[in-house]
């Protein structure tokens, strides 16, 4: 205790009687108010947590509404990680296997997550969008080669309506047509491809045909 005006600004008011006998157990107040409050607990894994929709989490190789795959194969997203956590090797693509618009594709492409630090600066890297973040944070593994993810792995789910690669590109198309959105679905002359050459593929029975580009405009006067 002090005389000092001062430094008695800062001294608590002495409790009278009943404050010293409650004080013991005055932090329980705490508590006691707390019980009905709302809780705020988590109740992962049974509830699915609510995460940002620009939240960092596993990377998926996206798909265009055809069927082919987006990654051409730069390896400018492996240049660009600064943990040198993604591994890509090109690959030529040919009349007979096209996997994606123009000359190359990401034959091999791997993500190892024991490395990754979801920065995101890959997804920045890529030109074609073909990389891009999702939501999904549940990568725990037992294993630690359990932690590399391959290509198919992170190819994302085929869009629907769409005809799995290889196939040729829409006709008459570009590449560059494909960077400008200009592609829809797959065509019927490229359903006819996968008909000859893959007869037992999967997504030959989703496949919904699209108008070629030749024949868009042609649909649109006679509207
Ligand atoms: S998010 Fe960052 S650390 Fe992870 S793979 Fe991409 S660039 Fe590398
Ligand atoms: S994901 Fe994008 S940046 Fe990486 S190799 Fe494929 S196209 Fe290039």
């Amino acid at each position: 205790m002090t005389d000092d005006p001062k430094q008695m600004r800062y001294e608590r008011d002495p409790k009278g009687p009943i404050g010293e006998f409650f004080a013991p157990v005055a932090g329980y107040g705490v508590t006691f108010s707390s019980m009905f409050r709302p809780m705020v607990t988590e109740q992962y894994p049974f509830e699915a947590p609510h995460v940002q929709p620009r939240f960092h989490g596993r990377h998926n190789l996206n798909i265009y509404p055809d069927g082919l795959e987006k990654c051409i194969g730069c390896e400018l997203c492996a240049w660009a990680c600064p943990a040198d956590a993604i591994l890509v090797e090109a690959a030529s693509n040919t009349p007979d296997a096209q996997f994606s618009p123009g000359e190359r594709f990401g034959r091999v492409y791997q993500i190892n997550y024991l490395r990754c630090i979801f920065c995101g600066f890959c997804i920045d890297a890529c030109p074609t969008r073909a990389l891009t973040m999702g939501n999904d944070f549940e990568l725990a593994e037992y294993e630690r080669i359990s932690d590399i993810y391959d290509k198919d792995m992170l190819l994302a789910k085929l869009p629907e309506g769409a005809l799995a690669a290889p196939h040729p590109m829409v006709e008459g198309t570009s590449d560059i047509d494909y960077y400008e959105g200009e592609i829809t679905g797959p065509t019927q002359a490229q359903i006819d491809w996968v008909k000859q050459n893959r007869p037992d593929d999967p997504s030959l029975a989703t496949a919904r045909p699209v108008p070629a580009r030749a024949e868009a405009p042609a649909k649109k006067e006679a509207n």
